[in-house]
C-alpha cells in the first residue's frame, strides 16, 4: 500500500509517530496460542503441543511460535484436544465472566473461539445461544461446537441465525451475560485484501460504528439488570471502539456503568476498555469493554 492511500493517511493522523511501526506489525503473522479444550479428556499423550510455553495470565494456554506450527488431533472421546486462536480473544471471553447456571449469548458468534470459552464456564449448569447472521459462518459454529463439546453440554448450546438487533426487543432482560463481537472493518484483512483496500473509506467505518451502537443497544435490552456485556472488535479504529462506548454513556447515562479494563497479556488502556495491538504484543489488533447494566431504564 502506499503511503498516500487514504487509509494510511487516515490512520497516519490517529496513531501519530506510532503508525508506522503498527503499519508493519499489522502485515506481520501474528502470535496464537494453542487453547486447552477442557472440555475433552485428553489422556497423557505426548502431544507437541505440551512442549509449548505457557503464561500465568492465560492459564490452559499454550504459546506458539512461527517455528512450532501444532494441529489439534482428537482426544480418545472424539473431541479435538485444542483450539488455535488469537491470545486477545481468550482474554476477551473470559472478560464476560460466565458463571455456572449462567443465560448467555454470543450474539456475533461465527466461528467460535470465543463461544468455546464460554461454554466451558457452563460445562455443570446453564445455556448459551450462539448467534450468527452469516448461513456459511453459521455452519463452521456448528462444526466447531461438534468437534469440541461433549455432546451431553451440547444439549444446552443453542445456534440460531438472527440479526443480532432483534435480541433486545424479542428477549428483554433474558441474558445474564452477553458478548458482542461486533461486526467491524478488521484492518488486519483489509491490508491483505487488494479489494477491501480500494473500498475502504472514513465513511465505511462510520457506517460500521452505526451498526454497532444498534447492536450494543439490542444488547443492553437483552441483558438483565446486574448483568454484564462485553463488546469487541477486530479493528484499530477509535469510531468502531471507544467511540461507541462514548455514544453508549451519552444516551443511556444511567443504565451502563463501564467496569475496569483488563490489561492481560499486553493490552493497552483506553479512555473505556483494553486495546491490543501487534506492535506492542505480538498480536490482535482487539479492543474490548465490559459493561455492566445498572438500571432497567435503557
Ligand atoms: N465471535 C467470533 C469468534 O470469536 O469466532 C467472531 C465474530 S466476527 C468478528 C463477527 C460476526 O458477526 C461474523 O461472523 C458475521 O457473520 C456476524 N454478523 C454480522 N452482522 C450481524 C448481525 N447483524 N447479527 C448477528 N451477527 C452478525
Amino acid at each position: 500500500m502506499e503511503i498516500q492511500h487514504p487509509f494510511y493517511t487516515y490512520f497516519e493522523k490517529v496513531y501519530g509517530a506510532r503508525w508506522a511501526e503498527l503499519f508493519m506489525a499489522l502485515q506481520t503473522k501474528e502470535l496464537q496460542v494453542a487453547r486447552l479444550n477442557q472440555l475433552s479428556k485428553s489422556e497423557g499423550e505426548s502431544r507437541e503441543w505440551k512442549a509449548l510455553p505457557l503464561r500465568s495470565e492465560l492459564p490452559g494456554c499454550h504459546w506458539i511460535s512461527e517455528q512450532n506450527a501444532v494441529h489439534p488431533q482428537r482426544n480418545p472421546d472424539e473431541l479435538l484436544d485444542i483450539y488455535i486462536m488469537d491470545p486477545a480473544s481468550v482474554v476477551v471471553a473470559r472478560a464476560l465472566e460466565v458463571q455456572a447456571g449462567d443465560r448467555v449469548l454470543d450474539m456475533c458468534a461465527a466461528p467460535g473461539g470465543k463461544s468455546l470459552v464460554l461454554i466451558e464456564n457452563l460445562a455443570e449448569a446453564g445455556e448459551i445461544i450462539c448467534n450468527d447472521l452469516s448461513p456459511e459462518r453459521r455452519d463452521r459454529l456448528k462444526k466447531v461446537i461438534q468437534q469440541y463439546v461433549p455432546r451431553s453440554i451440547r444439549d444446552r448450546v443453542w445456534i440460531s441465525g438472527k440479526d443480532g438487533i432483534q435480541f433486545g426487543l424479542k428477549d428483554p432482560g433474558g441474558f445474564d451475560r452477553i458478548l458482542l463481537d461486533a461486526p467491524c472493518s478488521g484492518e488486519r484483512h483489509i491490508l491483505e485484501n487488494a479489494q477491501a483496500q480500494k473500498e475502504w473509506s472514513p465513511r465505511r467505518t462510520e457506517h460500521l460504528a452505526v451498526r454497532q451502537y444498534s447492536l450494543l443497544c439490542s444488547a443492553l435490552l437483552a441483558v438483565k439488570f446486574g448483568g454484564r456485556i462485553v463488546y469487541s472488535t477486530c479493528s484499530i479504529s477509535p469510531v468502531e471502539n471507544d467511540d461507541v462506548i462514548r455514544k453508549l454513556i451519552k444516551k443511556k447515562k444511567d443504565s451502563v456503568k463501564v467496569l475496569p479494563s483488563h490489561l492481560g497479556v499486553g493490552g493497552e488502556k483506553t479512555e473505556f476498555g483494553t486495546l491490543f495491538l501487534p506492535d506492542q504484543c505480538g498480536f490482535g489488533p482487539l479492543y474490548f469493554s465490559t459493561i455492566e447494566k445498572v438500571s432497567t431504564k435503557t
